[in-house]
């Protein structure tokens, strides 16, 4: 005899266990694209971003091609990128 189960309680926690999967993903590749001790600053408008995406995100979005890269640890600056 097999025990009486809810289905609609499986299905539902299969959906979460998707759900929760592609947020993982997701997460570690946002993390991935962060280099820890790296931050980017536009030097047009002060922002400062930790992730290289979104630093490239701000390039496309506002058009701002002169970004500085810092090392956090020795605050010093690595690279200096400018776009045209
Ligand atoms: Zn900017």
């Amino acid at each position: 005899m097999l025990p009486k189960i809810n289905q609609n309680k499986i299905i539902l926690f299969v959906f979460i266990l998707l759900i929760l999967y592609v947020w993982i993903l997701s997460v570690s590749q946002k993390m991935n694209d962060r280099d820890l001790n790296i931050i980017w600053v536009c030097t047009q408008c002060k922002q400062s971003f930790l992730f290289n995406s979104d630093m490239q995100d701000h390039k496309t979005c506002t058009g701002h091609s002169r970004i500085h890269k810092f090392d956090l640890l020795s605050g010093r600056m690595i690279d200096s990128i400018e776009m045209n």
